[in-house]
């Protein structure tokens, strides 16, 4: 494969895929247009209200037989899924470079990421095995049954076009559930690819559904009865919001929310070993990961803090920017040319209110190759920030470091725990002391120790606490395979 070669070729209308078939929506349609050429790839419509009803009834008129479907059959659509995606991997990695922007090897870790949470639900005949209590008094029996429940609404937003919904489809149509999936409208080709995959993979019709389009078929989900649960990943406006929807119209719900993360360094850390995973935190994803670093916070005295900035500014002027499906790109622009709005917005109320621009990603970018300015940004680094600044305290989804100083570890934590966020903070240190005493008071879902991205395995739940997650259950996993079933008791007697 040349090292530009697009996999989307033509401009098509996308469809949306509603009880097996492929249907045209009568909803308005937007451009979808590549961040890094300015290219027009895909036309996506705004489905209607109709729309959505149409795909809630198709899933929950193929309930009844799935449901009844044996978990070991469910779970061979999943192996047979999971084939075609190892056979597809190259193709739907170059999809998502080419809608979002992030390089190619990140979306090639998105790709791996998505399909490890298919071959975790692969194991669904077990995982979703109940329990049982011989003789919980005498001749009677007690066990638990984990039964599905229907039909789950899961949403997704723009900065994993692939991976998110898979935190949650497999488990969800593995337990016997059908699902109708809305992607983020800004990059819909990479989920309409994965659903071409799973209908090929032969779920039957109205299992898994996805309705293209946003606040419509969102609300349609939240309001429609058919609906059992709801499974959104997205900025904490938008989860509190679903979050409440759902409490008032009785539905289960995982809303993950948006982050502000603070990566500590402490005077022992491993240099070498921590500006590298410095710069994939800060800067990998453009700065667009609800996990990437946001906040560096270094304790140490003048002689420390120096060198280690000098060897932070120096890795981060070094970034190859450019279009994410050249290989030796090492950042791509951000999503789309609102977003670098919103981010040079930030950079200007840093300035404003007094951080020292160390190194500026505005204006004229040095790309490799010839593209238009639109969305790239270099890396962007500000020190002398304090907490109460806008670029310490909110979420800027982009590339730009917000550097602070901390006396010692007690400091750190309550700087950290001061945020209203909780999902990925991270401390650098070659003490196990001091490593044990952030994971234990540290307010955050994951944690991480000389880890910059602390991305749970398929195996373990993505958490997240205070402003970015509202639920319980989680998804991925053992939590996802709970939270899409439901415990069913039943205690036994024969007379
Ligand atoms: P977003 O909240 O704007 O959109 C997410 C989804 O909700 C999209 O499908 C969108 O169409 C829909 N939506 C947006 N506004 C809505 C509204 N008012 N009513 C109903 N539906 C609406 O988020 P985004 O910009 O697509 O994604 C980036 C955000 O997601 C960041 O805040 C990031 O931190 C967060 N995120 C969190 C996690 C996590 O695991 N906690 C993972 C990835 C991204």
């Amino acid at each position: 494969m040349a090292i530009l070669e697009e996999p989307i070729k033509e401009v098509s209308l996308i469809k949306n895929f509603i009880g097996g078939e492929w249907l045209k929506s009568k909803g308005e349609v937007k451009d979808v247009v590549n961040p890094a050429t300015g290219k027009t790839i895909a036309k996506v419509p705004i489905s209607t209200r109709d729309e959505i009803d149409a795909a809630v009834k198709a899933a929950q008129e193929a309930f009844p037989d799935w449901r009844t479907t044996t978990p070991l059959a469910r779970s061979r659509c999943l192996f047979r899924l999971k084939e075609l995606l190892e056979e597809n991997f190259e193709e739907v990695s170059r999809i998502q470079t080419q809608e979002h922007g992030k390089t190619i090897d990140e979306s090639r870790g998105e790709t791996r990421r998505g399909i490890e949470n298919v071959e975790v639900a692969c194991g669904i005949p077990t995982l979703m095995q109940g329990y049982f209590s011989e003789d919980i008094a005498s001749g009677i029996d007690e066990w638990l049954i984990p039964t599905p429940l229907g039909v789950f609404g899961i949403i997704g937003p723009f900065n994993f076009p692939f991976m998110i919904p898979l935190w949650s489809a497999p488990y969800a149509v593995a337990t016997g559930n059908c699902v109708v999936i809305k992607p983020s409208s800004e990059v819909p080709n990479s989920q309409t690819r994965l659903t071409e995959l799973a209908d090929e993979a032969g779920f039957p019709p109205g299992v898994w559904n996805m309705v293209h389009g946003g606040r419509t078929v969102v609300t349609g989900m939240l309001e429609h009865p058919g609906i059992n649960g709801i499974a959104f990943v997205g900025s904490t406006p938008t989860a509190k919001y679903i979050y409440k929807a759902c409490g008032e119209t009785g539905k289960r719900v995982i809303a993950q929310g948006g982050a502000k993360n603070f990566m500590v360094i402490m005077p022992d850390a491993n240099i070498e070993a921590t500006i590298p995973a410095l710069m994939t935190s800060f800067f990998g994803n453009t700065g667009q990961r609800c996990l990437s670093g946001a906040n560096l916070l270094i304790v140490g005295d003048d002689r420390f803090y120096n060198s280690f900035m000098d060897a932070v500014a120096a890795a981060a002027s070094r970034i190859v920017i450019g279009y994410g499906l050249d290989e030796s790109v090492q950042m791509g622009p951000v999503r789309d040319k609102e977003k670098k709005e919103k981010i040079l917005g930030y950079i200007e109320s840093g300035i404003q209110q007094g951080a020292k621009l160390r190194l500026d990603g505005r204006g004229q970018v040095k790309i490799a190759g010839d593209y238009p300015q639109t969305c790239f940004l270099g890396a962007t680094i500000f020190e002398n920030v304090t907490p109460d600044m806008k670029i310490g305290s909110e979420e800027i989804f982009g590339p730009v470091m917000s550097v602070m100083r901390a006396k010692n570890l007690d400091e750190v934590i309550e700087m950290c725990n001061a945020s209203p966020f909780g999902n990925g903070q991270a401390i650098f240190t070659s003490s196990g002391k001091n490593a044990r005493e952030f994971q234990y008071r540290i307010t955050s879902g994951n944690v991480g120790i000389n880890v910059g991205i602390v991305a749970p395995m398929a195996f373990f739940p993505f958490s997240g606490m205070k402003d970015s997650f509202f639920g319980i259950l989680h998804t991925q996993g053992q939590e996802a395979v709970r939270f899409f079933t439901e415990s069913k008791v039943v205690i036994q007697r024969w007379l």
